[in-house]
């Protein structure tokens, strides 16, 4: 399973700024990033793909930025897309964070919609925003991807000062990224954690200590039908 991570913005596009000028979009977007590339042992059996992992623009011109973000994930032949932002209003009162899914009237995706439900609650269950919910949209990534895709808006950076603050803040940061990955562990029925390491002379030691076996083995050593067969019947008892 390959999933697209896109950091909105970079480069000559910051994106939202915070009230004061401190805090820029494209660098929180880019943070959060980061922690889920150092977080992708948590996702085992899952590939992830960045369309950027410093600070850059895909395109020089906002839309040719956006095309460039979509091209990549279907030529990777990514199976979801997950992009990442920070939001903003013009009152500068805003706050809390919302996911959006492709989707106008009823025409939408239902697995858009599904993984956009499970990033949003894990998001929230994660950071204690605010949470606005769900919502269909039709912004440019979420329409020219051919994969499921989901832009999430977490929390504020160019609205209330105070949430600006907070969700610029390396723990926050942190919290988020394990949220988006959570919600995508969850949509994709996996659990969230290193995967299990396997260890051959811990599960015969198991074996030995549980009784199912009397002689200590070695993980190379070939069995023969009668050690079969008694292993069999001891665990059919
Ligand atoms: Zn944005």
């Amino acid at each position: 399973m390959k999933i697209c991570i896109d950091p909105g913005h970079g480069g000559k596009f910051p994106g939202a700024v915070s009230e004061d000028g401190r805090h820029l979009e494209k660098d929180n977007t880019l943070s959060i990033a980061r922690a889920i590339h150092g977080k992708e042992p948590n996702l085992p059996g899952v590939q992830l793909a960045y369309t950027r992992l410093e600070d850059k623009h895909l395109g020089d011109a906002q839309l040719e930025d956006l095309a460039a973000r979509v091209e990549f994930a279907n030529a990777a032949g990514a199976e979801l897309f997950v992009s990442i932002h920070q939001n903003a209003d013009v009152q500068r009162r805003g706050y809390g964070a919302e996911t959006y899914y492709y989707g106008i009237g009823d025409h939408f995706s239902v697995e858009g919609e599904k993984l956009a439900q499970a990033v949003q609650t894990a998001l929230i269950r994660n950071t204690d925003l605010h949470d606005r919910g769900v919502k269909p949209a039709r912004f440019y990534v979420l329409r020219h991807t051919v994969m499921p895709a989901v832009l999430v808006e977490a929390g504020f950076i160019g609205g209330d000062p105070a949430e600006a603050e907070f969700v610029s803040h390396p723990e926050t940061i942190g919290r988020i990224a394990v949220g988006i990955m959570m919600g995508i562990a969850e949509y994709l029925g996996i659990r969230y954690g290193p995967a299990p390491v396997w260890d051959p002379q811990a599960e015969i030691d198991l074996l030995l200590k549980d009784g199912i076996i009397n002689t200590p083995r070695k993980p190379e050593q070939v069995v023969n039908w009668g050690e079969f067969a008694t292993v069999l019947n001891r665990i059919r008892k």
